[in-house]
């Protein structure tokens, strides 16, 4: 049983990790060789990301009725597309709505995000979950304008500009969580659920998806998988509802915690 988060105080990144009995500083590699040091304070908020990728893996259409929704087919493979490394962020940091590139269809996506433990390739589904460290909660934000009409037919410009991709509060570890496809997620919206499902409703469920990314594939250690969202997306919903500066998007997963980023406008020169 252990938690791990990250935060910045006084200009430095510390790692923290829970193994029940209160957070302690992490020293060492949380991937390779790690002792626990002395107890150390965390906030709540703002939490960075709680690991830093190599590379972030998304699918998407992941959910039956969020393929609907978006007016596609259920898909026969995973659509697989990746995230920009810099359009992380963590819990209570903002998402900022791009002026510069500008949108007008700025929208959320509440995700399980799969961290990778241990270097893998070519897994199979039956042995996939030994690979993974844990999980956490994730935010795909998406500028639709930009992922469908204006992105050439690829989904990764919309969905990569800065601070897209808010991951935490926490890496919750594996052992914690029995099985990562039964677990109730949801999106609120200036506290109005707005997406509401399970895990149970994927597609491709963990360790499959893990079998078809690591396919002729590295998958580094501390690799994140975003494994698609649930339906109740703006862009699906009658009218759209589409985040502006000023809202406040939270994604909770069973018992993994609650991310919540604030919106705001880019700030540009
Ligand atoms: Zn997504």
């Amino acid at each position: 049983m252990a938690r791990v988060a990250r935060f910045e105080r006084d200009g430095s990144v510390h790692t923290a990790i829970n193994l029940g009995e209160g957070w302690c500083e992490l020293q060492g590699d949380l991937f390779g060789d790690y002792r626990t040091g002395p107890a150390i304070t965390v906030p709540d908020s703002p939490r960075l990301a709680p690991v830093e990728p190599p590379v972030i893996f998304c699918i998407g259409l992941n959910y039956r009725a969020h393929a609907a929704e978006m007016g596609l087919a259920e898909p026969e493979h995973p659509v697989m597309f990746i995230k920009a490394i810099e359009s992380l962020t963590g819990h209570g940091y903002p998402i900022e709505s791009p002026t510069q590139a500008g949108t007008e269809k700025l929208d959320y996506e509440c995700e399980l995000a799969i961290v990778i433990g241990k270097q893998c390739k070519n897994v199979s589904a039956a042995n996939a979950l030994d690979y993974v460290a844990g999980y956490t909660c994730a935010n795909d934000v998406s500028a639709r304008d930009w992922q469908i009409d204006w992105g050439g037919g690829q989904f990764s410009r919309g969905k990569s500009f800065d601070s897209f991709c808010p991951l935490g509060p926490e890496l919750v570890m594996s052992d914690e969580i029995a099985d990562p496809n039964n677990l109730r997620i949801s999106t609120r919206v200036n506290g109005e659920t707005v997406q509401d499902s399970s895990t149970a409703d994927m597609i491709f469920n963990v360790p499959t998806l893990i079998e078809f990314l690591s396919a002729s594939t590295t998958l580094p250690a501390g690799s994140v998988i975003l494994t698609g969202t649930p339906s109740g997306v703006g862009t699906g919903r009658t009218p759209p509802l589409w985040l502006k500066p000023g809202d406040s998007v939270t994604i909770e997963i069973g018992s993994i915690g609650s991310l919540t980023n604030p919106v705001v406008a880019e700030a540009v020169g």
